[in-house]
């Protein structure tokens, strides 16, 4: 099976050029020329975040970048039809890195780190850089063709004031709030009027959100939702939001 990499240069898309040579070079060539050790003449299969892979065959290895040559550009759409935005207070650690890694594989369209009240781990330009590798990590692995959005941090203040629930891009958005009081993910994401909505859930720190950030939320439109009798982590409730809304619709 060919490898598959990440461009984060765009590929050329018009066919009439191809053949055509392009030039991979940063983390991802490193990984090819020094761990994968390839060759010239390896297929190479490419994608640059656009929605198409690429068919390629290599032709130069060098000692920091190498040439590959696209024979064939294809439209492979692996995205969920539901365009789900998850805001989540950053886990600290190791759990960061999953979360970001299972949102990825479930089809999230994007991640958006919440500023709360109780937030623990920082989400500041390291963090950034760290999530972005994990994005495409995890985007090679599961055949993603589109890198899910790493939104700018945004606190809870801002999330939950009526100017951002109200601005016309974010008014026919389905956004849930999780907390133990409401009603069921299930039923919520099932409701006739929901269906085709995007959906935008928050999901509190270890700590769960203050009285006031939910009072906040449910003045300005958020919905409550449950998800279970049992009390999860952060990173699995994101996760059990994401798979049920846009890994459930696929
Ligand atoms: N001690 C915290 C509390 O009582 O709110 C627990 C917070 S929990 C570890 C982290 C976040 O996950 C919560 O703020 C909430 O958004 C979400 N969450 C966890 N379990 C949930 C459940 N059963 N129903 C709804 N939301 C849940």
């Amino acid at each position: 099976m060919a490898y598959r990499y990440f461009s984060a240069e765009r590929l050329p898309a018009d066919e009439a050029l191809y053949p055509v040579s392009v030039t991979l070079g940063g983390d991802e060539a490193h990984h090819l020329i020094h761990v994968m050790r390839v060759r010239e003449g390896e297929p190479l299969i490419l994608f640059d975040g656009s929605g198409a892979e690429f068919d390629t065959e290599i032709t130069h290895v060098k000692k920091k970048e190498l040439t590959a040559e696209i024979h064939a550009r294809r439209v492979e759409d692996r995205e969920s039809s539901v365009c789900v935005t998850i805001a989540a207070a950053l886990p600290k650690g190791d759990r960061q890195r999953w979360l970001v890694e299972k949102l990825v594989e479930l089809g999230a369209a994007e991640f958006l780190p919440l500023e709360a009240e109780r937030s623990v781990a920082k989400a500041g330009d390291a963090a950034a850089s760290r999530m972005n590798r994990v994005v495409v990590e995890a985007s090679k692995q599961c055949g993603r063709n589109t890198l899910m959005q790493l939104a700018e941090p945004k606190s809870t203040k801002t999330l939950f004031s009526s100017d951002f629930t109200q601005a016309e891009e974010n008014a026919e958005t389905l956004k849930l709030i999780a907390h133990p009081n409401g009603k069921g993910l299930m039923e919520l994401l099932e409701a006739p009027e929901n269906q085709g909505r995007r959906v935008l859930a928050a999901i509190g720190p270890e700590g769960g959100f203050s009285d006031t950030e939910v009072e906040n939320a449910l003045n300005s439109g958020w919905v409550p939702v449950s998800l279970g009798k049992r009390i999860l982590r952060t990173e699995t409730a994101a996760v059990m939001v994401c798979a049920a809304a846009a890994a459930g619709q696929d």
